[in-house]
């Protein structure tokens, strides 16, 4: 039995906050997304997440936030990944940047940041990667100090959110350093770039962002502190997220096959509905055991790692999606129902996102052999 403030309580008001979310999900994003182009940036959709508490989910409620921890982030991306993965992108990136300003942030900076950031005012993104550029060390976006003032000076590939987030945490080197400096998009020296063509992950921004001579206050904007180093935490992306989010997706994608095949079965011959069966069989299993290992994984005594769980859930993503194709026939690819078209393009983005699943691979096989 849980006290009023008890650790009952906790998770039960994880559980009725992340099941508004659920609901949310469910019931009024396809309903938007068929009333909307899918590339227009969806305002209202992210109005609603921060009302439910969605940005809050990690932050602590002594800083605010809803504390739902772990499991209710991951929750929040299976949702978000079964209904649309683009505002999965942008929640997960402004959580990810919500749990580096709790673990690294000064007291002032998780004053300053982490209530607003909960509540979904000051929504945040990230700017990190440079193309083909695979180590914090080999980063070409500098800071410097020019007395009491501090510089940035560099140029990011893609980052989610550039145009729409009101903050920006900017990954740059400084010396033997990488730190993050927070950066506030609306002043001089930050030009967001036009929106990168893709096959998918519309309606949430994907730009590059350039930062020449953006001047900040070296005491107050850099996450940690000045010359606080970020170089191990980069090194050790915690890929959890993308887990949830490709079996969200998996999930979406197979119910709806199923619903065809049920709704198609009876006016095909007998030996058609045998091999169809053989086909949603192959399609549950790969589903359900993407299900095993995510279960896994947010368990109390992990069988897997991150990384091997974000490889192999969203590797099956892109088998599931292909059988699910081949299942609807031609509605799985043209129709009105965009639904398979929509996650088959997003899904790619998944094998790149947080870190390219070769890289990965690389990390596991490194570890497998000593
Ligand atoms: C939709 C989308 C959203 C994104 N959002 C953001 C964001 O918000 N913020 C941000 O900072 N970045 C973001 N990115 C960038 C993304 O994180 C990078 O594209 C990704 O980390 C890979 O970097 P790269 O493209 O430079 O690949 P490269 O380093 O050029 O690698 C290309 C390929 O080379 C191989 N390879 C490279 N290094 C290794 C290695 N060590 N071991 C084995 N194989 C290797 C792999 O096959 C890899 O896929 C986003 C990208 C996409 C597609």
């Amino acid at each position: 039995m849980g006290t009023a403030d008890g650790p009952d309580d906790s998770e039960e008001r994880a559980r009725t906050g992340t099941e508004r979310i659920a609901d949310f999900a469910r019931t009024e994003i396809a309903p938007y997304l068929a009333a909307h182009p899918e590339d227009a940036y969806p305002r209202p959709l992210v109005e609603r997440l921060a009302q439910l508490g969605a940005f809050a989910a990690t932050v602590p409620a002594e800083h605010g936030g809803a504390g739902w921890g772990r499991a209710g982030a991951a929750r929040i991306g299976y949702e978000l990944g079964r209904a649309w993965q683009p505002l999965a992108g942008l929640v997960g990136t402004h959580l990810k940047l919500c749990g580096q300003v709790l673990r690294h942030g000064t007291p002032e900076q998780r004053r300053t940041w982490l209530a607003p950031m909960a509540r979904g005012e000051t929504v945040f993104a990230r700017a990190y990667h440079e193309q083909g550029v695979g180590h914090p060390a080999r980063l070409r976006t500098r800071v410097t100090r020019r007395g009491g003032t501090g510089v940035l000076d560099g140029r990011k590939s893609w980052v989610t959110n550039a145009r729409h987030a009101d903050r920006v945490l900017a990954v740059a080197r400084d010396g033997e350093a990488t730190v993050g400096v927070f950066v506030d998009p609306a002043r001089p020296g930050v030009t967001v770039g036009e929106e990168l063509p893709r096959p998918g992950m519309l309606g949430v921004s994907l730009a590059e962002i350039t930062f020449e001579g953006y001047e900040f206050d070296p005491d107050e904007d850099v996450l940690g502190g000045w010359g606080h180093d970020l170089t191990g935490s980069l090194l050790a992306p915690d890929v959890t997220g993308y887990v949830s989010r490709a079996l969200g997706s998996a999930d979406a994608v197979h119910a709806h096959a199923v619903d065809f095949v049920r709704a198609t079965a009876g006016r095909r011959p007998a030996a058609v509905r045998g091999a169809l069966r053989l086909r949603v069989g192959e399609l549950t299993t790969r589903v359900t055991a993407m299900r095993a290992v995510r279960q896994s994984l947010l368990g109390p005594d992990a069988a897997v790692t991150s990384e091997a769980a974000k490889v192999f859930c969203t590797m099956n993503l892109q088998e599931v999606l292909r059988e699910a194709v081949l299942l609807c026939g031609g509605a799985g690819y043209a129709g009105p129902e965009t639904t398979l078209g929509r996650h088959y393009r997003d899904a790619l983005a998944l094998l790149i996102v947080g870190a390219p699943n070769d890289v990965l691979l690389y990390r596991v096989g490194e570890r497998e052999l000593g």
